[in-house]
């Protein structure tokens, strides 16, 4: 037995006049047919329904009526605008009502509803909306005779072949740049490294005015520590107007985080020896016994030396060298050793 259904249940544009409603489901007549003994009109099933249980006429009580298709009523119903009944899964369609049941035609162009569940015409026995039936039949469907499967792998390929040209084209650019940033790291000078050598002209000006003299930054060896030697002509503490003082200093260094800390190395100082026209070791800072800790906030993180390096008449006599009113001193940090 099929479902019973009364009129049309659409979604109006404009909400149709009361004058055609079927009286007896209350909605826009479906089929309106005209009743002999009153002259009023409802739908087709449901006067239909009335007529083959033997009621009367449910408006005047007549109990013997014929009915007869009511064209103008009809014609008016079917020219009634309304949206679609998958306006819901947002399908904007809207058209006159005699219109709907060819836009919801499965069978129909691909111009009709979108949102009808169409099934695939390879009888994968898979349905899918008309908007992704396309796809599905070109690209996806197991059941794609051959030649549409090789044009699917052709589309595929181009499509392959234009991604590959632009990964290609990126790997040169990336390439290019990486050239370049080489060219450039090669074309840096390298931070000095021992032997390191530093000259202190004017130093006796410099002790005349009682400065102290930093010498400019070098590291233990390539990507080691950053380190600066600290002068003090005039000595400094216990060494204060006897010694000329000197302390070897850690800097924060680019490289800090893939060095150990603390650092315990050991740095070699020597002095130019005008006397003997060669250098001379002085001293030996071992680090071991006074390790530092890696600075953080700092740029001059600790260090550590010896008040007494070198006495004041010594560097006088022997290893200052004098032109004039000029004076120089050479020092050569000569190797900084890990342990
Ligand atoms: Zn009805
Ligand atoms: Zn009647
Ligand atoms: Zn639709
Ligand atoms: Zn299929």
């Amino acid at each position: 037995m099929a479902k019973f259904s009364g009129g049309y249940d659409y979604d109006f544009v404009d909400q149709p006049p009361k004058s055609l409603e079927c009286s007896i489901c209350l909605l826009t007549p479906r089929d309106s047919m005209v009743i002999s003994c009153c002259g009023n009109h409802f739908c087709d099933p449901c006067i239909g329904r009335i007529k083959s249980n033997r009621k009367p006429c449910p408006l005047c009580n007549s109990p013997d009526f014929t009915t007869l298709l009511h064209k103008g009523v009809a014609r008016e119903v079917n020219a009634l605008r309304v949206y679609c009944p998958k306006k819901a899964q947002s399908c904007n369609w809207q058209g006159e009502l005699g219109q709907v049941d060819h836009h919801l035609n499965p069978t129909a162009n691909s111009r009709g509803c979108g949102f009808v569940m169409i099934e695939c015409k390879y009888k994968c026995r898979e349905k899918f909306e008309r908007r992704a039936i396309a796809f599905h039949e070109a690209d996806n469907c197991a059941n794609r005779p051959m030649e549409v499967q090789v044009a699917f792998l052709a589309r595929k390929l181009e499509m392959l072949a234009t991604e590959n040209r632009e990964i290609k084209n990126k790997v040169t650019a990336l390439e290019a740049e990486n050239t370049l940033l080489k060219q450039q790291m090669e074309a840096r000078p390298l931070p000095p490294v021992p032997p390191f050598y530093f000259t202190v002209y004017n130093y006796r000006q410099y002790k005349k005015d009682n400065c102290t003299i930093m010498s400019p930054p070098f590291y233990s060896h390539p990507k080691g520590y950053k380190m600066s030697l600290q002068i003090y002509p005039n000595g400094s503490n216990t060494g204060t107007n006897t010694h000329m003082s000197v302390y070897a200093f850690i800097m924060r260094g680019e490289f800090d985080d893939t060095l150990q800390w603390p650092f315990t190395g050991r740095v070699t100082v020597d002095i130019y020896s005008y006397k003997l026209k060669k250098w001379t070791q002085i001293q030996v800072f071992n680090f071991k016994e006074y390790p530092i800790e890696r600075g953080y906030d700092c740029v001059i993180s600790d260090g550590s030396g010896y008040h007494l390096f070198f006495p004041q008449d010594q560097v006088e006599t022997e290893y200052m060298f004098k032109n004039g009113s000029y004076t120089f001193v050479c020092f050569r940090v000569n190797r900084v050793e890990l342990v």
